[in-house]
């Protein structure tokens, strides 16, 4: 049970002892990134001061165990979501070029003009933009799946937005936004049932829920390792590999490709190491197999359960709280999305969340990097407090308190 150990966990992330705005660190914007245990900056800090080396260039010791670490990285990544094969595991830079690659490299390779590209409005700039700017010059639409009136993805409504044209679902795991977890493996089933490729952004969900991408079937998962205690500038494309090699890279340079001639003729290496042209972060890379390693160690299992508790008993002592309205009470993640009200009247999130930092208190505020969503909520934007492992039960008591001082009088005040 992590609520018995939290003492020793809390201990294992240094940045926990620091302060804000003169008051204990009470860091709850963990769906922006995660902090950082003591393993994963001493894995970062160990490659730069003892391995040093490129990976896959060198023919010397110092660089053949650069590979080692590299490469075992990889297979600690593959157990990690379960993925069949190691090579099914490219490292980008993170969810966002993940998502990057496969919108352009899929609409190269596999879509033709009239094709649809299935989104919903809940989705992430990542998750959305990438497949627009790709698709514009080939006249490929994206479509927009209607979500529930709690803001949430079905199956019925799923099966509602599908047409022949339709090739290609994307859509995150779990929201950003609401915290809601889709329903992914029905949708891919009936994705496949109807020859429809399915991506899913897994940068809210890898942190959080047990992740096995051979039984959820996915034919694409995407994520960044900075959400998950691990390092920034690192993160993951899994592919089904038939689809790997069979999609090309967007990216090349040094090391992506077996050999070429003067007149450009390009033979690349195999998959993984055609999507990897270039010097990877290779500390990332290490780095995120010590979080994968940290993260694994206290169970995803043990987390989720730990942050619903954490949400629950939120959700408890706010329930008489008549100025902060709560819009996912019933969405199954550490996230809580909420405004404050001062006699009925909107506060600005914003303003919401300088008032909270006076207080030494870490929120998102605004849209959150999903624009439409807020055609749904019918509000400009929103607060976004969301937990992770490390927190603690006074923790939320001090958010609470803050929140009902939350007025206009006190958080306009901050600016004067
Ligand atoms: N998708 C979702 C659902 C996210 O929450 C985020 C990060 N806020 C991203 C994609 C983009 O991740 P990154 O910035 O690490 O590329």
């Amino acid at each position: 049970d992590i609520k018995d150990h939290i003492g020793e966990i809390r201990a294992e992330f240094p940045i926990l002892k620091r302060t804000m705005s003169d008051h204990p660190l009470v860091y709850l914007d963990n769906c922006a990134t995660t902090l950082k245990p003591r393993s994963v900056i001493d894995t970062v800090v160990h490659y730069y001061t003892y391995l040093g080396a490129n990976a896959h260039r060198g023919d010397y010791e110092m660089s053949a165990q650069v590979d080692f670490a590299y490469e075992g990285a990889r297979k600690l990544t593959k157990d990690f979501i379960h993925a069949a094969k190691k090579e099914e595991i490219v490292f980008t830079s993170g969810t966002t070029e993940s998502l990057n690659i496969l919108a352009m490299s899929i609409t190269n390779t596999w879509l033709q003009e009239g094709d649809v590209v299935l989104s919903t409005v809940a989705e992430h700039a990542s998750s959305v933009l990438p497949w627009l700017e790709a698709g514009e010059s080939k006249g490929i639409k994206v479509e927009y799946i209607p979500l529930d009136e709690k803001g949430r993805i079905t199956v019925e409504n799923f099966k509602k937005a599908l047409h022949p044209k339709v090739k290609v679902v994307c859509f995150a795991q779990v929201s950003n936004v609401l915290g809601y977890e889709a329903p992914v493996k029905e949708i891919v089933k009936i994705a496949h049932e109807n020859g429809i490729k399915v991506v899913v952004d897994g940068a809210q969900s890898i942190a959080h829920l047990p992740v096995d991408v051979q039984d959820l079937d996915v034919d694409f998962f995407c994520f960044s390792a900075h959400k998950m205690c691990g390092p920034t500038g690192i993160g993951v494309l899994y592919g089904k590999l038939e689809y790997l090699d069979a999609l090309s890279p967007i990216y090349f340079g040094g090391e992506s490709n077996a050999r070429f001639s003067k007149c450009g003729k390009l033979k690349l290496k195999k998959t993984p190491f055609k999507y990897e042209s270039g010097t990877q972060p290779i500390e990332g890379a290490l780095g995120m197999a010590a979080a994968m390693k940290f993260v694994d160690k206290i169970g995803k299992e043990n987390v989720h359960r730990y942050e619903l508790e954490l949400k629950h008993y939120f959700l408890e002592k706010i329930k008489d709280v008549d100025n902060v309205k709560v819009y996912n009470a019933d969405a199954k993640s550490g996230i809580i999305t909420f405004n404050v009200y001062d006699k009925g009247e909107l506060i600005f999130p914003q303003d919401v969340a300088s008032f909270l930092n006076t207080k030494g208190i870490a929120v998102r505020s605004g849209e959150h990097c999903a624009k439409l969503l807020g055609e749904v909520l019918g509000v400009p934007g929103t607060c976004r407090a969301s937990v992770y492992f490390y927190n603690t039960f006074e923790e939320i008591d001090k958010f609470v308190l803050a929140l009902k001082e939350a007025s206009f009088e006190t958080c306009l005040d901050i600016f004067f």
